[in-house]
Order: structure tokens, then C-alpha cells, then sequence
């Protein structure tokens, strides 16, 4: 396993490199896509994929050993991403396993007990899909307004409500729930955020078809839905703050190998437009949009850092700036990949999700990043509001 040589960063690095040439030959994006690129089809590869990533031990690079994750350094994290960049494969984490990898550990060590850590946490490392039921009609941006009732019924609360946008619910094992169990308390205080097993009865789920052709959205219908009071993470009726702990590592720690994968996608995509003599690199104005890509993407990638290093209380306002900033970027970046491509870059090819090749693709899929995890107008109101001290 790659993961034993991380002793070595050098061995580390190199095994890695050769790993990944071998594992997904040069033109697997196109093989795949001339094989139709159904949802069927990108699921199993995502499965496909983890499943290769865990053979060699790089599953939840970040998670303390102790706790079941690999326990890299930082410094092992960021060689891995970029050689994952390099090799122009998919990222290591993402996809189905975003929930998985980032909401779960992040809202564990924030609230759960040692028997949920225990009962959970392997899981996650043998492959278990999570999704995040938090929104629901009437309550996204404004999500302690959510209805859906959690009744206690001796020891079990019995759940009923309706779920949107649950990305990847079709295929989750596990839903972070979030439910009203106090009606009559201040809405923020009458939450409480607890583990549903998503093959328990009542639980419907419909997929929402998306612009992209892709079907990872879902609605959930739960009707008198029994789930154990033993699946309550921290106390009832606490559940904003476990909540608030799960937004923060979606809206920042999530951003790692977002912005590392980009930074390295950058320098490629400089490296490619010399070798190719493109049009672009002879137009002053293009010149200058793309260094000042790299120094947006530079201050991002140092708010990163200062987030993964916990400097000082400053480190617990990132997460709204890093949101805000890196869904941004995603925008922007791919805005111009489009532009000085000219027509070439108006080709929308039906293509992966994970794939990240097709800017048009990027585009499209940029505007759900500035809208999940908290819009970017939610975060431009948190970070004026609660940062920046600005009257309401
Ligand atoms: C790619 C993606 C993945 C998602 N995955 C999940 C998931 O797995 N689980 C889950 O629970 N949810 C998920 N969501 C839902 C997401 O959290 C919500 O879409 C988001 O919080 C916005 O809520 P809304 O869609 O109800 O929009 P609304 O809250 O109705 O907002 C509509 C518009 O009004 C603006 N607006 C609202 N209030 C204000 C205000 N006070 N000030 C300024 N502007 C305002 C918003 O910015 C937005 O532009 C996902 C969304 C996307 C796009």
C-alpha cells in the first residue's frame, strides 16, 4: 500500500506517481463518455474508484489514524492532490463521498459520542455513502425555519417531513438529519440533528433531475420514520450548533483539494497553452485576467492553510470567506477557459461530473457551488453581519 511508504515523502511521491499512471490509463474520461456516461455508469465509477483509492490506504487522508483515516501531514495531503491534478484523475474525495468524507468526520468530532464514533466511523472507510438532509421547501437560507417533526416515542423519535436537495441520497447508507423536536422553543433552539439509516420504513426518495443531465439531487419523503434516540447526536434540542460545525467543514475544509487541484490545473493549463502557441497567451488582456487568477487563487489557498493550521480565533470566520472566495473562483476560472477558447469552448460534450475536463461543463455545474452549503448572499450577510460588525 502507497500509505506505508508515507515515512519516505520522496518513495511516497514517487509510488504514488506510478500508481496513478498505471491505474487509469491516458483517455479513460473519453472511454467512458463514448460508453454513454450514464448516471449507472458514474456511479459504479465512483464506487470503482474509491475502491481503488482504498487499496492503497489514501482513504480520509485527513482523519487521525487513531481514529481509522490515514493521518497524512498536510504536506502529504497536498502531494497527494497534486499528483492526483497531475495524473488527471478524479480528486480523491468528492462525488458521492463528500457527505462521507467531510460532513461526518468534521460533525463526529464536533458532537458525537464514543459508541457513535466507533459504530460510524469504519464505515466510512469501508465505502459507506452519507447525504445531508438539512434543506427543505421553505427552509434553505433560512434553515432553522425547517418543519420537519421529530416526535419522542419512548426510545425512538418517530419523523415526519420532507427533505430537498439531498445530494446523493439515492445511493446513501446514512442521512445527517436535522429535525424539530421543541415546536414551541425559538426556532433555533427546538432543532436536533440525528442519524436516520436511510433503509428504514417510510423513508421515499425521489431523484431530481439536474441542468447537467445528472440525477445526484433527491427529495425526501418521511413519513412516521423510527429512528433509535441513541441516533441523537449531542443533546435534543442542541442540534444548531452540531449543525453549524457541519456547515463549516463543507464550507471550508471541504475547499482543500478544490483549491490545491486548481492551482495545479493552472500551472497546466499554462504549461498546455505554451506548448500550443494559443491565441490567448499573445492578447495583453487575457495575460493579465489569468495572473490575476492565480493571485485570487494564491490568498484562497492561504486561507486554507491558515483554516487546516487553526491560527487563532481568526480561524473560525474562514469558512464563509473560503466558501465565498473558492466557489468564485470556480466561476471565474472556468469563465475564462470559455472565453479564450472561442467556439470550442461553447461544446458542452455529455460528460462526468467528477471528470472536470469541459469548461462549459465547469461553467454550469460553478453556479450549484455558489449556491450549496449557504448561498453566496448568505455568506456576504455573515460575513458583514457577524465579521465585519455591519448594521443588519
Ligand atoms: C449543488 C448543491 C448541493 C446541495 N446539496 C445539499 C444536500 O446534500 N443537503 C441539503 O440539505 N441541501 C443541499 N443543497 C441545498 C442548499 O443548501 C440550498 O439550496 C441553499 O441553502 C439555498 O436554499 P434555497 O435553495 O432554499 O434558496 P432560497 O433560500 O429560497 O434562496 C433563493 C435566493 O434568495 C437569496 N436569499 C435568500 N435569503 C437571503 C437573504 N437573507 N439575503 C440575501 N439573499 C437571500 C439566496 O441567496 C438565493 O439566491 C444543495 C444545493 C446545491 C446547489
Amino acid at each position: 500500500m502507497i500509505i506505508d511508504l508515507a515515512h519516505d515523502p520522496a518513495a511516497f511521491r514517487a509510488a504514488l506517481r506510478q500508481w496513478l499512471g498505471k491505474v487509469l490509463a491516458p483517455g479513460w474520461r473519453e472511454d467512458m463518455e463514448s460508453k454513454g456516461g450514464g448516471e449507472d455508469d458514474y456511479i459504479a465509477f465512483q464506487r470503482w474508484w474509491f475502491g481503488e483509492c482504498r487499496k492503497q490506504g489514501l482513504i480520509l487522508p485527513d482523519l487521525p489514524a487513531e481514529l481509522g483515516g490515514a493521518g497524512l501531514s498536510l504536506a502529504l495531503q497536498m502531494m497527494v492532490v497534486e499528483e492526483f491534478a497531475r495524473a488527471g484523475v478524479p480528486p480523491l474525495k468528492g462525488g458521492m463521498y463528500t457527505v462521507a468524507h467531510t460532513h461526518v468526520p468534521a460533525t463526529m468530532l464536533h458532537a458525537a459520542s464514543e459508541e457513535q464514533r466507533a459504530a460510524y466511523l469504519p464505515g466510512l472507510i469501508e465505502g459507506d455513502v452519507w447525504c445531508q438532509g438539512f434543506s427543505e421547501p421553505g427552509a434553505g437560507s433560512d434553515l432553522a425555519a425547517l418543519r420537519t417533526r421529530a416526535v419522542r416515542e419512548g426510545d425512538h423519535f418517530v419523523i415526519n417531513g420532507q427533505k430537498l436537495w439531498s445530494s446523493f441520497a439515492a445511493q446513501a447508507k446514512y442521512c445527517l438529519l436535522l429535525a424539530r423536536t421543541d415546536p414551541d422553543a425559538p426556532k433555533h433552539k427546538g432543532i436536533s440533528y440525528m442519524i436516520m439509516d436511510m433503509a428504514s420504513e417510510g423513508v421515499e426518495v425521489r431523484p431530481i433531475k439536474q441542468a447537467t443531465g445528472h440525477y445526484e439531487f433527491c427529495e425526501l419523503f418521511l413519513t412516521d420514520v423510527r429512528v433509535p434516540a441513541a441516533n441523537l447526536i449531542g443533546a435534543e434540542n442542541a442540534g444548531w450548533a452540531t449543525a453549524q460545525a457541519t456547515l463549516a467543514a463543507e464550507r471550508g475544509v471541504l475547499a482543500f483539494e478544490r483549491v490545491e487541484r486548481a492551482r495545479r490545473e493552472l500551472e497546466l493549463y499554462l504549461a498546455r497553452a505554451r506548448e500550443a502557441g494559443a491565441p490567448w497567451l499573445r492578447r495583453e488582456a487575457d495575460r493579465a485576467e489569468y495572473a490575476a487568477l492565480v493571485a485570487r487563487l494564491q490568498a484562497i489557498r492561504r486561507m486554507v492553510r491558515r483554516l487546516l493550521a487553526d491560527e487563532g480565533e481568526g480561524a473560525s470566520r474562514l469558512p464563509a470567506f473560503i466558501k465565498l472566495l473558492s466557489t468564485q473562483f470556480g466561476q471565474v476560472y472556468s469563465d475564462f477557459r470559455i472565453r479564450v477558447a472561442g467556439l470550442s469552448g461553447q461544446i458542452d460534450r455529455p460528460s462526468l461530473p467528477l471528470s472536470g475536463s469541459e469548461p462549459l461543463h465547469d461553467y454550469l455545474n460553478s453556479f450549484g457551488d455558489t449556491i450549496s452549503a449557504g448561498s453566496n448572499e448568505i455568506m456576504r450577510n455573515l460575513i458583514a453581519e457577524r465579521m465585519l460588525g455591519l448594521p443588519r
